[in-house]
Order: structure tokens, then sequence, then C-alpha cells
């Protein structure tokens, strides 16, 4: 399946430029734009497998070249803290380090969160960059504009310089929420009433095509990085929506399953 389908842009791009955005690449998806810059990244698809086992994430790196490595992983919790490697956390040791993004400065080991409905985002700049888990628990806390101000003050850049990839997750058309979580978003980052697709069976609230709410994580992620200050064409969506599309993706709302698909970036 060459060339695009998969991606959209967050919002125009200026100036006539082409927008920026993921697409298919074997097991992977992967940013255009890092692939120009030679930067080993990408977010798996079901195709590869649960990548909480590290013989499967060994199988991955070996093909990208890099033999021997397992990728760098974190044990996610839904927080907001950030390791930068390796000065914070080299990755070494039995006990992982609590924490739900990587950050570091070029030449670094891949760092990779999991995912299965939530955000994979991947953020960098001029030789450093890292890579975020964003569920509803951490976008409520503002974990994506955390993110681009931890770059920034970390590495000492602008956030006009930095580039966004919001991997794949949970589209609003699947994502339904109560009042307890759709209160704490704004209001632009919720599809509210109208019909809700495949309602049959739902709660009172939410099933049957009954007025819903739904959240927009991937909206809600975006506008949080151009409040960090962003430009808008520099932040690309990836609009294939994990619980919608089986083919190529697991979702922890559509299988109750812990297999897990991953995000990496190697600087
Ligand atoms: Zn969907």
């Amino acid at each position: 399946m060459p060339g695009g389908g998969v991606a959209r842009a967050a919002g125009p791009a200026a100036g006539g430029a082409v927008e920026p955005g993921w697409r298919r690449s074997g097991g992977l998806l992967v940013d255009e734009r890092l692939e120009r810059l030679g930067v080993l990244h990408g977010a798996t698809t079901r195709a590869l497998g649960d990548m909480a086992d590290p013989a499967r994430r060994s199988t991955l790196f070996d093909g990208l070249g890099l033999k021997g490595e397992t990728g760098l992983v974190l044990k996610q919790v839904h927080g907001d803290a950030i390791v930068r490697w390796p000065s914070e956390w080299d990755g070494s040791g039995t006990e992982k380090v609590r924490a739900d993004g990587w950050m570091a400065g070029a030449p670094s080991r891949p760092l990779c969160v999991y995912t299965a409905d939530c955000v994979p985002l991947l953020l960098w700049g001029p030789r450093f960059g890292g890579v975020f888990h964003v569920g509803w628990r951490g976008a409520a806390a503002g974990f994506a504009k955390k993110a681009a101000e931890s770059l920034c003050r970390a590495f000492g850049a602008k956030a006009s310089e930095l580039c966004a990839s919001i991997g794949p997750h949970i589209g609003p058309c699947c994502y339904r929420v109560g009042p307890e979580v759709s209160s704490l978003f704004r209001r632009e980052s919720l599809a509210m009433g109208g019909q809700v697709p495949g309602g049959a069976g739902g709660s009172p609230l939410t099933g049957g095509g009954v007025a819903a709410d739904r959240l927009d994580l991937g909206r809600e992620v975006a506008s949080q990085l151009v409040e960090a200050g962003l430009e808008r064409g520099s932040v690309a969506v990836c609009g294939e929506c994990t619980c919608c599309r089986e083919d190529l993706f697991f979702s922890y709302r559509r299988d109750k399953t812990r297999d897990s698909m991953m995000a990496f970036l190697t600087l």
C-alpha cells in the first residue's frame, strides 16, 4: 500500500508547503519529515505484534540495522513525568522508571513508548527530541504542552523550532467519554451530540444513537502544542482511528487486551 491514505495534517500548511504527515512503510507508520532527516523512528502496527515482548522489539530493531538493540522502555503510569536520557536514566537496571515520556539529544538509543488507543507523540528540534504517551489523564493534565516546554527548556530551543507528529490513536468516532472526563476538556476537543455510530448495546448515556460526548485526543494534543508555541503547520496528526482500523491496530477499548503498539525515536 504505497503512498498516503493514512495521514492528514492538523491544519492547512502555510505558503503552499506540502502538508506534513504519516505514511505506511511495511509494518510501521513513519513521518516523512523525520525520514528526510534520516532519523530512525516509527509507530508500529499490529502486523508486528505486541511490542511489550522484548524479542519482537529486538527483531524490529535488527531489521532497522540496530543489532542487539531492544529499545528503551518506561513503566508508563498515565502521569506527566519525563525522563532525560541518559543523564536521568540510561535504561539500565531491572526496575523501570515510572514516567510517560523520554527526551534526549543526539545521538540516542531508540526511545520508546507503548500505546493501544492513547496518543504516541513525537517531538523534535535540531538534534534533540522526545517521545511521549498521552492518554486522557495526561492530556487533561496538559502533558503535551509540558512535553514541548520541557524540550525547549532542556535544549535551549524556541517552541517555534519544534516539529510534532501525533501518531495513531483512538478517534472521536469511537471515544465516548462520560461527563467526569469530558468536563476536563475544552469544547473544541469534544464531539458533542449527534448520532453515535454503533450505539447498540451502549450505556443509556452514550448508546443507541443518543447524544454523547466524544473526546478528540489528537485535536486536544495539537491544541496544547500550539499553545506551547509550535506552528500549527508543524504539527501532523495521523487520522487513522486505532479502534476503527482493526486490520492495522490493537485497541484497548475495542479488544480489552493488553497488546501494545510502540512508537520510537532514535536521535
Ligand atoms: Zn473510530
